[in-house]
C-alpha cells in the first residue's frame, strides 16, 4: 500500500517532491538534532490523489491517526485531551516555495472544553481564548470561505471596546461565542468540536488550496508546473504568545538584498507567526533580540550557521521562542535577488563552500539579464500611470509616439505606443527606447522582439485607451499625448508619468568592455562566475546579428562569431524601391537591373559586418520572407486606388503595385513563397547575394582581413531544393577570385528537412536549426495568429507551461532535432550543427541544445552573456533551477 504519511524522523531534504520544500527541510532539521517541534507531513502524492478523486484516498486518515498517536506519546499529551490538550499547526508546502500563497490553520484541537485545560497549563486563560477565537476564525474563512471581515468585524469591535491594553479573557471569551454565531449563521452548521474532524478537514483544505485562484496564478507567472500538488505539514503548536519572554521572527543567513554576510530578520516578541505578515504590529530588528533573550539569539546564531555550513547556501528561517525556549519552525534555501545570487555564490566558494562547479548552478541565466538592465531609481518614482506585464526588462524613459514614421523622424529618446505590434512595427520598435502596447502577454510579438533587440517593453496594459488618430491615450481621466514623455518599467510593468531617473548597471558595463571588474563586489562575481562559464563550457556562443553595429556590440559581449545574418532586414529603407522594381520587373533586363543596383549596397552591407567579425565565422542568411513584405499592403493600395478613381484621378504606379500585389497574395505566407522556393523561382534573387557575399569576402582579403563567411539557405524542405541553390552558388563561388572556401549550409527549419536530414547533409557542410520556424511548422502554429488569440487559455489550461517559442518543446520539435542531428553527421561526420531560432537564448532550450549534442547556440547580441553562462551550466550538470525558486 502507499504510504502517504512521513514522520519528521523519517525524511530528509532530498525528498522535497514528496514531502515539499517545508516538509523535507523540517525532516532534515529533525535530523541534524535540531529543536523542531514533533510532527509529521501527508505526501504530495496523497494531495494529487485527492485532488484526482476530489476525497482522500483510502487508508489516509488511518495513517495520519497512527503518527498521531506517536507525537502524542512522544509529547505526553493527546489531541483532545480537556486538562493537557496537545495543539496542532497544519501548514500548505510544496516542491516549490510559494509564498503566501496556499492555506495554513494554527491551534487545530481547541474547543469548548479544551479551552479550558490549555488556560490551566498556561496559566494564562486569556492566551488561551485568544487561541480559540484565531482557530475559529482561521477555520471558518479556510475551511468554508467564511470572508474575512465576518469575523474582523467583531474582532474591531471587541479591540476599540478594550482600550489600549487589549481584550481581556472574559471579553475574548465573549468575543469565541460571538465567532461560534458568525460561523453557524455562514456556514450553515457549528464549528466543529471534534478534534480529529477539525484535522481532517484541516488537510482537506490545505490539499484544496493547491487549486487557489492566486496560487494557480504565481505558478504561472514562476513557470511552476501545476499538477505537482502540495504536501501538508502537522506539527505539535507551540506558542509565541505566551508573554514577554515568548515571540516569533524571521531570519537570513545572509542579506537576501546584497548577500552581505550577518544577521538579518525581524522578531516581534508575544505573538504568532500570523500578527508578523498580517503588520499588526512593529517588528524589532533581529539584533534586538540579543537584548531581549540573550539565550535565544546566541542558539539561533548558532543554527543558523550550522544550517548555512549543511545546506552550503543561504537560508531563511522560521523560529518561535516559546517561554524563553527556541523551536525552528521552517527552513529552506533563501530566496534573494539577483545580485545577490551572484554574490553569494562567489563567497561561498570563496568560504570554500562549494565549488566553482556549483556556483554556476546558484545562479540563472534570468538573474543575469535582470543585472545588465538599468533600473529606475524608485525613491524617485511617482505613482504609476497603468501597471501591464513586463515582458522585456528595463527602465526606458522617451515621449510618446504612436508609429513608426513618428518614431523615426524623432530626434530624442521615443516610446512607441501600439495597441499590440506587428513585423510594420519593427522601424519604430527600432527606433524607440521602449515600447508598450495595450493587448498581448509576454510571448507577444511586441514581447518576443523586445526581448530579441534589448528593447524595454512592457505589454498587454489593458487600461490603456489608445487613440492613434487624435494622437493620445488615456488611462481613466488622465489623457496622455504624442510628445508627452513617459517612463516604462519592463520588469515590474509600471508606466510611469514623466521622466524617473535611472542608475546605469555596472554589470551591462563591464560586459561591455566599459569597466574592470575590480572593486565592485557585484561585478567581480559576476566576472568570475562567467569566466568559469567560458572556461568550461563546450557549447559554443554567436549572435544573430545584421549590421556591423550589431556585430561588433555581440564580438564585445563574447560572441564567437555571428549564427544568422538576415539579409531581408537589408532590403528595407530606402532600398525597398530597388526590389519592388525586382519584383515588378517585365524582362529579365529589368529585372537585372534592378538586381545590379543591389548588389554593391549589399557587399558593402557584408564588407562591414565582416570587418566586425573578422576573424569569425559570419552565417549569411539567403533572402527568406515572402517577396511581398516588401511592397505596400494589400488594404492600404486598393484604398489608395479606390479613392483616386473615385476623385477620377490616375492612380498611376499605385495601379501597376496594386496588381502585383494581387498576383503575390498569399493567404497563409508562413507557408508560401518564402526561403528556398524564392531562389528556385525568382532568377537571380540568390545569385546577387552570393556574389555580394563573395566580392564583400575578397574585398575584406585585399584589405588584410580574415573574412569567414558562410552561406545559409532558408526553409529547405528536400534535399534537391539545396542542391539546385548550392550549384548556383558555388558557380557563383567559383567566378570571384581571390577567396578562401566559403561554406554552403542550410536551415533545418521544416519537418521535413529534419526527417530527411541525412539526405540533406550530403549537400550542406553545416544545419542551422531554425526552432522558429520548425516549432511552427511541427505544431501547426502560426506564431503571429496563435499568440495573440488561444496562448492565453492554453497556458491557463496548462497545454502548456510555457510557450514553445520562448522554450524548445523537447518532446515533440526536440526529437526532431536529435534525429536530424544523428542522422546528418552519420552522412557527414563533421558536419557543424548550431540554433538560430530565438530558444537559441532560451537558458531551459541551452541545456536540451548541449545535450543533444549541437556546437553551437546563436542568439541576440544582448543575450550572448546569458547563453554563455547557460552553456557553461549545461557543461557542469543538469538544468539551471536552484533550489531557491
Ligand atoms: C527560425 O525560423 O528559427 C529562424 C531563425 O528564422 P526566422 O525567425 O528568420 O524565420
Ligand atoms: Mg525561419
Amino acid at each position: 500500500m502507499t504510504k502517504y504519511v512521513y514522520d519528521f524522523i523519517e525524511g530528509d531534504r532530498s525528498r522535497a517532491d514528496l514531502l515539499g520544500g517545508k516538509g523535507a527541510n523540517l525532516a532534515e532539521m529533525t535530523r541534524l538534532g535540531l529543536p523542531v517541534p514533533p510532527g509529521f507531513t501527508v505526501t504530495t502524492e496523497a494531495c494529487r490523489a485527492y485532488l484526482a478523486d476530489q476525497r482522500p484516498p483510502v487508508g489516509l486518515f488511518d495513517e495520519v491517526n497512527a503518527h498521531l498517536r506517536e507525537v502524542e506519546a512522544r509529547l505526553d499529551r493527546r489531541l483532545g485531551d480537556p486538562h493537557d490538550p496537545l495543539l496542532l499547526a497544519v501548514r500548505s508546502g510544496g516542491r516549490y516555495s510559494m509564498p503566501g500563497m496556499m492555506e495554513t490553520i494554527l491551534d487545530i484541537g481547541l474547543n469548548d472544553a479544551t479551552v479550558a485545560g490549555l488556560a490551566a497549563q498556561s496559566g494564562d486563560p486569556r492566551f488561551a481564548w485568544d487561541s480559540y477565537r484565531r482557530l475559529i476564525q482561521m477555520f471558518g474563512r479556510t475551511v468554508y470561505g467564511v470572508p474575512a471581515e465576518e469575523f474582523e468585524r467583531e474582532l474591531t469591535a471587541v479591540r476599540a471596546a478594550a482600550g489600549p491594553a487589549g481584550p481581556d479573557a472574559a471579553q475574548l471569551r465573549a468575543l469565541v461565542e460571538t465567532y461560534k454565531k458568525v460561523f453557524a449563521a455562514q456556514v450553515g452548521h457549528d464549528f466543529p468540536q471534534a478534534p480529529h474532524e477539525q484535522l481532517y478537514l484541516a488537510i482537506r483544505a490545505v490539499f484544496e488550496s493547491w487549486n487557489a485562484e492566486r496560487a494557480v496564478l504565481y505558478r504561472r507567472q514562476e513557470h511552476i508546473p501545476g499538477d505537482l500538488g502540495t504536501a501538508v505539514t502537522v506539527m505539535a503548536m507551540v506558542f509565541g504568545n505566551l508573554g514577554p519572554d515568548s515571540g516569533t521572527g524571521v531570519a537570513f543567513t545572509r542579506d537576501p538584498a546584497t548577500g552581505q554576510p550577518g544577521v538579518y530578520g525581524d522578531y516581534l516578541a508575544d505573538a504568532q507567526g500570523e500578527d508578523v505578515v498580517a503588520g499588526v504590529r512593529n517588528t524589532v530588528a533581529l539584533p534586538e533580540l540579543e537584548r531581549i533573550d540573550p539565550t535565544s539569539y546566541r542558539r539561533l546564531t548558532e543554527i543558523m550557521a550550522t544550517l548555512e555550513r549543511h545546506y552550503r547556501d543561504l537560508c531563511d528561517v522560521e523560529f518561535t521562542v516559546e517561554r524563553g525556549r527556541l523551536w525552528m519552525l521552517q527552513t529552506r534555501v533563501g530566496k534573494r535577488t539577483p545580485a545577490a545570487a551572484f554574490v553569494i555564490a562567489a563567497q561561498l566558494v570563496d568560504e570554500g563552500l562549494i565549488t566553482l562547479d556549483e556556483a554556476l548552478h546558484r545562479v540563472t541565466g534570468a538573474q543575469l539579464a535582470q543585472l545588465m538592465f538599468p533600473a529606475f531609481d524608485l525613491a524617485a518614482a511617482p505613482a504609476p500611470l497603468v501597471t501591464g506585464v513586463g515582458a522585456s526588462p528595463g527602465a526606458a524613459v522617451g515621449t510618446v509616439v504612436f508609429d513608426s514614421v513618428a518614431a523615426a523622424a524623432a530626434t530624442g529618446p521615443v516610446i512607441l505606443v501600439r495597441p499590440e505590434t506587428n513585423p510594420d512595427d519593427l522601424p519604430g520598435m527600432i527606433a524607440a527606447q521602449g515600447v508598450l502596447t495595450s493587448r498581448g502577454g509576454k510571448t507577444s510579438h511586441a514581447a518576443v522582439v523586445a526581448r530579441g533587440m534589448g528593447r524595454t517593453c512592457v505589454c498587454g496594459a489593458d487600461a490603456l485607451r489608445i487613440d492613434a488618430e487624435r494622437g493620445e491615450f488615456t488611462v481613466g481621466d488622465r489623457v496622455v499625448r504624442a510628445g508627452d514623455r513617459i517612463s516604462i518599467d519592463g520588469t515590474t510593468g509600471r508606466v510611469y508619468p514623466g521622466r524617473v531617473p535611472t542608475r546605469p548597471s555596472p554589470v551591462a558595463r563591464y560586459l561591455a568592455g566599459e569597466v574592470t571588474p575590480e572593486g565592485d563586489r557585484l561585478v567581480t562575481a559576476v566576472d568570475r562566475l562567467l569566466s568559469h562559464a567560458d572556461a568550461v563550457r563546450r557549447l559554443g556562443v554567436r549572435a544573430n546579428a545584421d549590421t556591423p553595429e550589431d556585430a561588433r556590440r555581440a564580438r564585445g559581449l563574447g560572441a564567437a562569431g555571428i549564427g544568422l545574418c538576415r539579409t531581408e532586414h537589408m532590403f528595407l529603407g530606402p532600398r525597398r524601391e530597388l526590389v519592388e522594381r525586382l519584383i515588378l520587373a517585365e524582362d529579365p533586363a529589368e529585372r537585372d537591373a534592378a538586381l545590379d543596383a543591389l548588389l554593391p549596397l549589399q557587399r558593402a552591407d557584408f564588407v562591414g559586418i565582416l570587418a566586425a567579425m573578422d576573424g569569425l565565422p559570419v552565417t549569411i542568411r539567403l533572402l527568406d520572407p515572402p517577396l511581398h513584405e516588401f511592397l505596400p499592403p494589400l488594404h492600404e493600395l486598393t484604398a489608395r486606388v479606390a479613392r483616386a478613381e473615385a476623385l477620377g484621378e490616375d492612380p498611376g504606379h499605385d495601379a501597376t503595385l496594386l496588381a502585383a500585389v494581387r498576383r503575390m497574395h498569399e493567404t497563409n505566407p508562413m507557408l508560401g513563397l518564402r526561403g528556398v522556393r524564392l531562389g528556385l523561382v525568382v532568377p537571380g534573387l540568390f545569385a546577387m547575394q552570393v556574389r555580394a557575399v563573395a566580392e564583400a569576402t575578397a574585398q575584406r582579403a585585399r584589405d588584410g582581413g580574415d573574412p569567414r563567411p558562410e552561406i545559409m539557405v532558408p526553409l529547405v524542405g528536400d534535399v534537391r531544393e539545396l542542391a539546385a541553390v548550392r550549384a548556383e552558388a558555388q558557380a557563383v563561388l567559383a567566378g570571384v577570385p581571390g577567396i578562401p572556401p566559403i561554406p554552403v549550409g542550410t536551415m533545418i527549419e521544416t519537418p521535413r528537412a529534419a526527417l530527411t536530414a541525412g539526405e540533406i547533409a550530403a549537400e550542406a557542410h553545416f544545419f542551422s536549426f531554425g526552432t522558429n520556424d520548425l516549432t511552427q511548422t511541427t505544431w501547426a502554429f502560426s506564431r503571429d495568429d496563435v499568440e495573440g488569440s488561444f496562448f492565453g487559455t492554453y497556458l491557463e489550461r496548462g497545454v502548456f507551461g510555457v510557450s514553445p517559442f520562448e522554450t524548445v518543446d523537447a518532446k515533440g520539435v526536440g526529437r526532431l532535432v536529435r534525429l536530424a542531428v544523428a542522422e546528418g553527421r552519420v552522412t557527414r561526420p563533421e558536419l557543424t550543427v548550431g540554433v538560430c531560432g530565438e530558444h537559441g537564448g532560451d537558458p531551459d532550450s541551452i541545456g536540451f541544445f548541449a545535450d543533444a549534442g549541437l556546437d553551437y547556440v546563436s542568439c541576440s547580441p544582448y543575450r550572448v552573456p546569458i547563453a554563455r553562462l547557460a552553456a557553461g551550466q549545461a557543461t557542469t550538470g543538469g538544468g539551471a533551477v536552484p533550489d531557491s525558486r
